[in-house]
């Protein structure tokens, strides 16, 4: 039997008192780990960060909290070659690996430097400027952040294991509070080796960060009104939680990130053969194809002039065809696995659901080849592209988790706007043109329905940081579906853990308040 993965609490390492389930390899189907929380004390683990955790935290400065967080980033990139080897194991390929692990790193790299350089040398932050509320002079409102005095908790999905948690922990070390960290089962044994090695630096005070492997279970039970859950992973979770007493009544704030349509546009300026066509075409293949199409932000609509979509068609199923598909350790792979056959499922599912009103025009639910792996024992998928029917329903309600996306045709720009609010909020929107008039009524017809719009032509290409890719220094985070949550975002994502108060006073008085 596989070892079985330990949860960090209250300060030591706690082992289940049973065997707990097993975690398969995503690509060989071999046991990884097994995952049990029974018998962990939640209450300890609550009283552990209000008690321990928080006023270490809270006892340092923003830029000694930025400092942590530096040398804590450094550290974690110097060895690397152990969460490769497991990251392999939940289906990934070199290349996704890093997007999660050095990702990861690299959050907390910016955070540090965000921290250093955007936040005061104190504890308390001074939000604008005063507000004269008195005709003499002698009384003013000022608005300031502090620190609550309470836990993040962190829900995360299975498909960051190592960004998904550092994402969160950094921007909340930063506010000072304390982090306990849920990683999904399916892939928690790399989320507990990166807590592992953070845990034996002994880089952050004890307490800042607890780790659960393993159910939920009654984790919001032992939550008040100081402490926050922010949630990453499907609607259906989302809504469990929302209805949660903890939220409903104990005022818990819960921040959510679900499901999310994404869509990419086609300009109507852009031909076939132009640089703008090929990088639209390049977006939704690496979009399909980078983690297996498992990343929360991948374009799952990709809406086209109806005049381009067989051009469209033709050469997103060109370049699909080259991508390999196989073992994710092997070189010549290009994509690896599902994180489990559980998942493949639910893609497959998906698939055809979507096929009620789209037609397959690239790929198949059910035969892949593959590259030194075997399709009944991993979580394998061939990259599938489908082309909507007029009038189809299923394509903006229904999300495949998995190297899937469909193609939508539109007939104006006010109908790729229409087609693309049918996704009822996103994180992530893209749109390809070499029209500014263009670019103009999509992004503002695409605002209000996006965390983060990508406008790419032949311009901006050399920087292009791509359709997916979820950067520190701006929102993710998406409104409707998506959940409504704001994580990240730079300095906005450390504040949103905090409380703004207004303090109204005598000038001298709010200078005593509020100096350091
Ligand atoms: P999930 O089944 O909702 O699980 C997400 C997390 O919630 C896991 O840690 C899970 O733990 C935990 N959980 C499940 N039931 C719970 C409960 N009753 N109370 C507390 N925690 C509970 O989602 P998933 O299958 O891991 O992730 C796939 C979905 O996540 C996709 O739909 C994708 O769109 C979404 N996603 C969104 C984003 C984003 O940023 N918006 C990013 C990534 C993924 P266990 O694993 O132990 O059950």
């Amino acid at each position: 039997m596989s070892a079985l993965l330990e949860s960090y609490a209250a300060g030591t390492w706690f082992r289940a008192s049973d065997d707990g389930d097993p975690l398969l390899d995503a690509a060989t189907g071999e046991e990884v780990a097994r995952i049990s929380a029974k018998g962990l004390d939640l209450t300890a683990m609550a009283e552990h960060a209000r008690t321990v955790g928080g006023p270490a935290i809270r006892a340092l400065t923003f830029h000694e909290r930025a400092a942590i967080l530096k040398q804590l980033a450094g550290f974690l990139n110097e060895d690397k070659d152990e969460l490769y080897a497991l990251s392999a194991r939940t289906g990934a390929t070199k290349r996704d690996s890093m997007v999660d692990i050095d990702g990861g790193f690299g959050t907390v790299f910016v955070y540090a430097s965000k921290g250093a350089k955007q936040l005061p040398a104190g504890t308390v932050i001074v939000d604008g400027d005063d507000e004269p509320v008195g005709k003499n002079g002698v009384f003013a409102g000022r608005h300031i952040y502090t620190s609550r005095p309470g836990i993040a908790v962190q829900i995360n999905a299975f498909n960051f294991p190592t960004w998904g948690m550092l994402e969160k922990f950094a921007p909340a070390f930063l506010a000072g509070l304390p982090s306990i960290v849920k990683p999904a089962s399916q892939t928690a044994y790399l989320t507990e080796a990166v807590v592992r090695k953070i845990v034996a630096s002994g880089i952050l005070p004890e307490g800042s960060l607890q780790l659960l492997c393993g159910s939920a279970g009654a984790l919001l039970d032992v939550l008040d009104e100081q402490d926050s859950v922010a949630f990453t992973g499907s609607a259906h979770t989302a809504g469990v939680l929302r209805s949660n007493p903890a939220v409903q009544n104990r005022g818990v704030r819960l921040q959510v990130e679900a499901d999310s349509l994404n869509c990419s546009i086609l300009g109507p300026d852009v031909e076939p053969g132009s640089a703008e066509f090929d990088l639209f075409v390049k977006g939704v293949v690496t979009e399909m194809t980078v983690k297996a199409g498992q990343k929360c932000t991948a374009i799952r609509r990709a809406i086209v002039p109806a005049a381009k979509a067989d051009a469209v068609a033709e050469a997103i199923s060109a370049k699909l065809a080259k991508i390999t598909v196989g073992n994710p350790a092997h070189d010549d792979v290009r994509m690896g696995a599902l994180a489990s056959l559980g998942q493949r499922d639910e893609v497959r599912k998906a698939i055809e659901a979507i096929s009620a009103s789209a037609d397959v025009v690239f790929g198949s639910a059910d035969k892949v080849d593959l590259i030194d792996a075997d399709a009944e024992r991993g979580a394998f998928l061939s990259p599938v592209l489908l082309k909507a029917r007029p009038g189809a329903v299923e394509a903006h309600d229904v999300e495949p988790f998995g190297p899937v996306s469909t193609l939508l045709s539109y007939s104006s720009v006010e109908d790729a706007i229409a087609l693309a609010a049918r996704g009822k909020g996103s994180l992530a929107g893209s749109l390809v043109t070499a029209d500014p008039a263009v670019a103009r009524s999509v992004v503002r017809g695409l605002a209000p329905w996006h965390g983060r719009i990508l406008v790419l032509d032949a311009v901006a290409a050399p920087d292009n940081t791509g359709h997916g890719t979820p950067l520190p220094t701006l929102v993710h985070g998406g409104p409707g579906r998506a959940g409504g949550g704001e994580e990240l975002g730079g300095i906005r994502g450390v504040l949103h853990h905090m409380q703004r108060t207004a303090i109204q006073g005598s000038p001298a008085m709010l200078d005593a308040i509020t100096g350091e």
